[in-house]
C-alpha cells in the first residue's frame, strides 16, 4: 500500500468556527493529521510525500473556474456575512469581495485564508498522485492522508472545513480510464462529491452518513437524491439513524456493495471518515475501532484497484489508531 502525507497542512490553522452565533473550537485542526502520521508510523506503514501537483485544469473540470481563481487570488483571514438572498445577481460579475466569500460559501464553519489555495492544492495533489499510480496500475491501493477534508466541497462552494473535493478530483482523473465508483463512508453526506457528478452516467456516488434531518450538510443526503439525465439512479444515499452500530451499517455497506458491484466500475474511491467513531466529537454513530478493519475487508472484497481518501474524523486521541484499524482490512 502506498501512502502519501505532505506537511503543508500545518499552515492551515482555522481560528475558530461560528456554530449557533457562538465562537467553537474549530475541530478540523493540524493535530489530527499528525495524529494519524505518528500512529501509521508506530504500526510500521511506509509513508512518502508526494511528487506530482494536481494540474489547475483537472481542478478546474471539478470546480468552477471563478471559485478556483477567487480561492487562489484570496488573502486575508475571513468568514462570510452576508450569503446570496435572491436568483438577481445570478449572472451578475460581483466586484465587492465580501459578496464573493458568500457567494462561494455554504456555512461559518470554513474560513478563507491567505494560505487556503496552496494547502488546498497540496491536499488534492497527495490524492491526484496516487490517482496516476491506481490508473496505471503500479499500485493496487493507495491512502491519501489529506487535510483539509474535500468531500463537503461543492462545484463551486466551499463548506464543512473542505474547499477543494479531493475525492472527487481523484474520481475525474480516473474516470478517464475507467468507470468508477466513489463510496463515502464519512459520517456526513458528501454533498460535494454528489453536486460534482449528480449528472454523469460513468462516476457512481454512494454515501452512507448520518440521516440530514438530523445532522451537517441537513439540505442534502436524502434516499431522494438519485441523479438527473445520464446520472440518474448513479447517485445513492444510505441515511442513518443516531447510534447506528456496527452491525448495522455492516448490513447498509453490504447493500452499497451490491449497487457498487452493478455499476462494473474499474475503480474504486474511499471517501475515508472516521467521523463514525462512537467516541468521535460528533457522538452520532456506536462504531468501533476493531470495526473499521471488518468494514475495510468487506470493500476490498471487491477486489478493485482503490485509492482511500482522508476526509472526516475529529477525536485526535483515537484518528491514528482508526485509520490503522482501517487500513489493516487492506493489507
Ligand atoms: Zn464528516
Amino acid at each position: 500500500m502506498k501512502i502519501l502525507y505532505s506537511q503543508k497542512h500545518l499552515s492551515h490553522v482555522p481560528h475558530y468556527e461560528i456554530f449557533d452565533g457562538h465562537q467553537d473550537h474549530h475541530a478540523e485542526a493540524p493535530s489530527r493529521v499528525e495524529n494519524i502520521k505518528k500512529s501509521l508510523i508506530a504500526n510500521g506503514f511506509k509513508i512518502s510525500n508526494p511528487i506530482k501537483t494536481t494540474p489547475l485544469y483537472l481542478i478546474k473540470v471539478v470546480h468552477d473556474k471563478d471559485y478556483v481563481d477567487f480561492i487562489k487570488n484570496w488573502s486575508v483571514y475571513s468568514y462570510p456575512s452576508v450569503f446570496p438572498y435572491n436568483d438577481l445577481s445570478k449572472n451578475r460579475r460581483l466586484t465587492n469581495p465580501l459578496a464573493n466569500l458568500g457567494k462561494y460559501s455554504f456555512d461559518l464553519y470554513t474560513p478563507m485564508h491567505q494560505n487556503v489555495f496552496e494547502v488546498a492544492l497540496e491536499s488534492s495533489s497527495l490524492a491526484y498522485d496516487l490517482a496516476t499510480d491506481v490508473a496505471k496500475q503500479r499500485i493496487k491501493v493507495g491512502y491519501a492522508l489529506c487535510r483539509p477534508p474535500g468531500h463537503h466541497a461543492e462545484i463551486a462552494k466551499m463548506g464543512g472545513y473542505c474547499y477543494f473535493n479531493n475525492t472527487a478530483i481523484a474520481a475525474q482523473y480516473l474516470s478517464g480510464y475507467g468507470k468508477v465508483a466513489v463510496l463515502d463512508v464519512d459520517f456526513h453526506h458528501g454533498n460535494g462529491t454528489q453536486n460534482i457528478f449528480y449528472g454523469r452516467g460513468d462516476v457512481l456516488t454512494v454515501s452512507i452518513h448520518a440521516d440530514p434531518n438530523w445532522k451537517f450538510p441537513f439540505y442534502t443526503g436524502f434516499k431522494e437524491e438519485i441523479g438527473v439525465g445520464n446520472g440518474r439512479k448513479k447517485n445513492i444515499n444510505y441515511p442513518m439513524p443516531k447510534g447506528t452500530t456496527d452491525n448495522q451499517y455492516q448490513k447498509t455497506l453490504e447493500k452499497a456493495l451490491v449497487k457498487i458491484t452493478d455499476h462494473r466500475p474499474e475503480y474504486l474511491v474511499v471517501a475515508l471518515g472516521l467521523d463514525t467513531h462512537r467516541d468521535d466529537f460528533f457522538f452520532g454513530f456506536k462504531l468501533t475501532t476493531k470495526y473499521y478493519t471488518k468494514m475495510a475487508k468487506t470493500i476490498n472484497s471487491l477486489d478493485l484497484p482503490t485509492l482511500i481518501v482522508q476526509e472526516g474524523g475529529y477525536n485526535t486521541k483515537l484518528l491514528g489508531d482508526n485509520v490503522v484499524s482501517f487500513l489493516n482490512g487492506f493489507i
